[in-house]
């Protein structure tokens, strides 16, 4: 994984994220091209990245590697630690936060013994290591909710994501 192909995999997390996690191929090549000449060569490298992106294939034929109206979803590895607070083990590689917080109705607010914090030490090098560092909380969360059957209501857990 070079450079560039990192920095772009992280442009389109960032897009997808601040579009409800997903967005249509033909809609991304537009997004890339005022930056790069060949955006499908670029994007259809980067999106075979099988532990960031989900391709759900679309049915339009053109030219393109992927159909323009395939649609891109954002995938993540990152969880939120299920372990207590205080009970998790030291290189723990998931997120200590609220599950609350990130659905957006932790009742407890500052009460709460839960993190709430996404600056901490832990939470930082946690995010950082995915490269999620830059994200506004906002599509953070939403990225979780996307990838973590933890933070899903048990209804939905049965449903393909
Ligand atoms: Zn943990
Ligand atoms: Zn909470």
């Amino acid at each position: 994984m070079g450079d560039i192909s990192d920095l772009v995999s992280h442009f389109i997390t960032m897009n997808l994220c601040k579009n409800q996690g997903c967005l249509d191929y033909g809609q991304l090549c537009e997004k890339i091209s005022p930056i790069y000449k060949d955006p499908d060569e670029m994007l259809s490298g980067v999106l075979t990245e099988k532990n960031r992106f989900v391709i759900v294939d679309g049915k339009e034929k053109t030219g393109c590697s992927v159909r323009p109206d395939s649609v891109v979803v954002a995938k993540t590895s990152l969880r939120v630690c299920q372990s207590l607070p205080g009970n998790c083990h030291r290189n723990c590689g998931n997120l200590h936060l609220c599950r609350y917080f990130v659905c957006g109705d932790c009742r407890y607010r500052n009460k709460c013994r839960n993190c709430h914090e996404l600056d901490t030490e832990h939470n930082a090098a946690v995010l950082m290591r995915l490269g999620l560092q830059n994200l506004e909380p906002s599509e953070l969360f939403l990225l979780l909710l996307l990838n973590d059957p933890y933070l899903l209501p048990e209804v939905m857990q049965h449903l393909p994501i």
